[in-house]
């Protein structure tokens, strides 16, 4: 019979656990679910030396206290299922930090090996390690591994079977000082006359975490005979230790454990600094001042974003353009109804509306490379870290933000990639989470829309204060989040600061490149699937017969109204006559004026006759023509607007326009009608889609977004609009549901639906909390509603 064994990998997030998990166990695991909860489990067995080897990878933590999930598991696993041996994976290259986790198992007694993997990245970095010094001082096996070219694995092995083999090793102690460590001693000896069952825990071990408070050891004591006088005792210890050093005990022993890895790594790590390090360190002295570095940070956002938006704008317009006249070609080619409806303002305004934004991506991407590959993120990291820290974030969270719209004008999908170069997983998805309350490019044409109608005077300090909103939501949003669904502590990192260097082209192209066609693939396929469901929930069900009846005879007799009035005479006899003067008119908007003189002679004058009462330039004598043409505007303006009612009409008859009417129970107390439910439910494909629905619904037929001015004056005059619920409506916008091409970018980037449906769920809550707020306390106090 083989002897069996269980090894368990335990080590920092991206120290290589995984790699050196698979380089043991090659194509023999197994993967499912830690108990109850969703994190995954990995398992495998392998043969060595006439022994079975059960190989469980645990999830990657930074500490073992019992804040988060991971720590829990992988503590409790330790813990309750007493593996054979741990081995712990370092990452030599940033070996300070993790030694953090290693100091923690020795402390909890575990026999364990330690990994010093990416020993070649080290190395590369002229850090050198004296293994067999580090082995002596902390009083374990420590083998040096690169796991991803197999080196050392053998050795690893070795010295993981050895271990096991022998007696549970004598712990670690750190010294903690007299102070600490009388009350360590007190803790320890209540500990000892309460009758708690800790299996092979060390009544130190148990102390110690009581001391720091350590909720899970605090609930284990709770059924135990005489836990009053052990509680009791814990309280007094915090109180005196925190009196004494106006620190919590749990920053006090964090501090003692850092020194003890310090005071190692200083007798057996050995840093060539380099010429580069020099040069580094006095550029630092500069960009990292405490007065010169934040100007210099925000000179460098400043152009980060200038260069991305305006840069890119040029590329952004061809685009726009490209698919226009994409639109045009298709449109002219396929005949009238829904197939041309669905590629025209379905697919290719959907798709296009998002992929012109591609050049943008790539040149947000391009800077952010740079700024990478030059060194200066981590500096920017390092300057914010202690601000945005406060607030659940980290200090790489800033660009992000910025990218995302921090300064009114970006976009979450870059924004959100741009959250890459974070390495804590909490903070980084908090940053996800959040960036979308900034204040985006689609969200800006909402605002000018409302603001120029309803805040005329005020645009620019509207303006100043949607951006100081949007801040305060997003730092409060991440101080909610970080502490409910993502609590736990900061993970206790070093930020490093990695030497400056002059980045080379190619990798800066390559960078952007692999993440721009990421953007492209992604976006453009979903986007897909969602623009051709947005465009049928606003076309079906069409409009029936007869309900669309009543609009084309009052049509038809305005036209024979027309046809009928003497001013009109020479160019039009018949219904005919003037579709085909509408078309000629469209040609010569579009130019050739001599061909067309050529053509149609009568058409010719009237069509300029036209263009220049529209330009207001009628001549004093009123001649036959500028007669025909002012009945021929007020006839079109008659018939757009007969147009304009049946597609509000058919848009409110749609499923989307149901829905809109639907929603006004959940909606009316703020002040929205269905009009503005279907524009927002618009919005959820792309923000700017707002202003375009709201255009529709209000019987001005599609509103070009650049050009509001009618839609401004229509919802002036509206009886249910007013400056505080034009206010509830621009708070409601920049909160509410992240546009598509967002989600689909955070269910990439959190690798979750859970997170990209959390994210739905909780900025639409949020919008509809502040804006019913905002709304129900502006109504009561009567503010803005004259
Ligand atoms: P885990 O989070 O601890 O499971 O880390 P992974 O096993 O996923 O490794 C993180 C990254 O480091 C991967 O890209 C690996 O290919 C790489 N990696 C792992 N071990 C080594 C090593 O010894 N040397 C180098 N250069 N890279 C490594
Ligand atoms: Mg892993």
């Amino acid at each position: 019979m083989t002897e069996k064994i269980t090894v368990a990998l335990a080590g920092n997030p991206n120290a290589g656990k995984t790699t050196l998990f698979n380089a043991l166990t090659g194509a023999r695991q197994h993967v499912g679910n830690w108990p109850g909860v969703t994190v995954e489990k990995k398992e495998g067995t392998l043969r060595h030396k006439d022994l079975e080897i059960h190989v469980v990878d645990l999830p990657g933590t930074y500490s073992l206290t019992a804040y988060s999930l991971e720590e829990i598991i992988a503590r409790t696993y330790i813990v309750e299922s007493n593996p054979d041996v741990v081995v712990d994976v370092a990452d030599a290259a940033n070996l300070e930090r993790n030694l953090y986790l290693a100091v923690q198992l020795l402390e909890m007694g575990v026999k364990m090996v330690i990994a010093l993997n990416m020993i070649d990245v080290a190395e590369g970095r002229n850090i050198h390690i004296d293994v067999k010094k580090l082995s002596k001082l902390l009083g374990v096996p420590v083998v040096a591994t690169n796991g991803k070219k197999r080196i050392g694995i053998e050795d690893l092995l070795d010295k993981a079977i050895d271990e096991a083999g022998k007696l549970p090793t004598k712990e670690v102690r750190i010294q903690y000082g007299t102070e600490i460590e009388e009350e360590i001693g007190k803790i320890e000896k209540k500990l000892a006359s309460t009758n708690g069952d800790f299996g092979r825990l060390s009544s130190r071990w148990l102390a110690m975490k009581l001391l720091e408070g350590d909720a899970d050891i605090s609930r284990k004591c709770e059924g135990s005979n005489g836990r009053e006088a052990l509680f009791k005792q814990i309280e007094q210890s915090r109180n005196h230790l925190q009196d004494i050093f106006d620190d919590s005990p749990e920053i006090l022993l964090t501090d003692a454990r850092y020194g003890f890895i310090s005071g190692a790594l200083k007798q057996c790590v050995h840093v060539e600094s380099t010429d580069r390090v020099h040069l580094s360190e006095s550029i630092d002295t500069v960009l990292t001042n405490r007065l010169l570095g934040p100007a210099v940070l925000l000179v460098v956002l400043y152009l980060v974003y200038t260069f991305t938006f305006q840069g890119s704008d040029p590329f952004v317009q061809g685009l726009d353009m490209v698919f226009k006249w994409l639109g045009g070609l298709v449109a002219a080619a396929l005949p009238e109804g829904l197939f041309k409806s669905l590629v025209v303002s379905g697919i290719i305004d959907g798709v296009g509306g998002v992929l012109k934004f591609t050049p943008l991506i790539a040149f947000m991407f391009f800077a952010i490379a740079l700024l990478e590959d030059t060194g200066y993120m981590a500096r920017i990291a390092f300057m914010l870290d202690r601000v945005l820290r406060g607030f659940g974030l980290h200090g790489a969270s800033m660009l992000a933000l910025m990218v995302a719209g921090g300064l009114a004008g970006g976009c979450a999908v870059p924004g959100i990639m741009a959250t890459r170069t974070m390495k804590e997983p909490k903070e980084r998805l908090v940053t996800i989470l959040v960036s979308p309350l900034m204040n985006c490019g689609a969200k800006l044409p909402v605002y000018a829309l409302l603001i120029g109608a309803f805040f005329p005077d005020h645009k620019v300090r509207m303006m100043f204060i949607l951006t100081i909103i949007s801040w305060v939501m997003v730092l409060a949003a991440g101080k909610v989040i970080r502490s409910t669904v993502l609590s736990g502590p900061p993970a206790p990192f070093v930020l490093e600061l990695p030497p400056y260097r002059v980045p080379t082209m190619r990798g800066l192209l390559i960078h952007t490149w692999e993440r721009t066609w990421m953007f492209v693939k992604k976006a453009g396929t979903v986007l897909l699937a969602v623009s051709i469901v947005l465009w049928a929930m606003m076309s079906f069900p069409s409009l029936p017969e007869e309900k669309a009846k009543p609009f084309e005879e009052k049509e038809a007799a305005l036209t024979s109204a027309f046809l009928a009035e003497p001013a009109i005479a020479p160019a039009f006899k018949s219904e005919k006559d003037v579709t085909d003067f509408e078309e000629f008119r469209k040609r010569f908007e579009e130019g050739d004026p001599q061909e067309l003189e050529k053509l149609n002679p009568l058409f010719f004058g009237l069509a300029k006759a036209v263009k220049d009462a529209e330009n207001g330039a009628s001549k004093k004598v009123a001649s036959p023509e500028s007669a025909a043409a002012a009945a021929f505007i007020r006839y079109s303006a008659e018939k757009a607007a007969i147009e304009g009612e049946k597609q509000s009409t058919r848009l409110k008859n749609t499923i989307g326009g149901r829905i809109g009417v639907a929603l006004e129970t959940v909606f009316k107390p703020m002040g929205f009608d269905w009009r503005t439910n279907v524009a927002l439910l618009g919005g959820f494909a792309a923000k700017e889609v707002i202003v375009a629905t709201l255009g529709t619904a209000y019987s001005l037929g599609e509103v070009e977004t650049r050009k509001a001015d009618n839609l401004s004056e229509q919802l002036r005059r509206e009886p249910g609009w007013n400056r505080l619920t034009a206010f509830s409506l621009l708070l409601f916008v920049m909160l509410y549901n992240p546009c598509i091409a967002t989600l689909v970018t955070i269910r990439k980037e959190s690798g979750k639906w859970r997170w990209t449906l959390f994210a739905m769920v909780y900025t639409t809550v949020l919008a509809y909390v502040v804006t019913l707020s905002v709304y129900s306390v502006g109504s009561f106090l009567k503010l803005g509603i004259t």
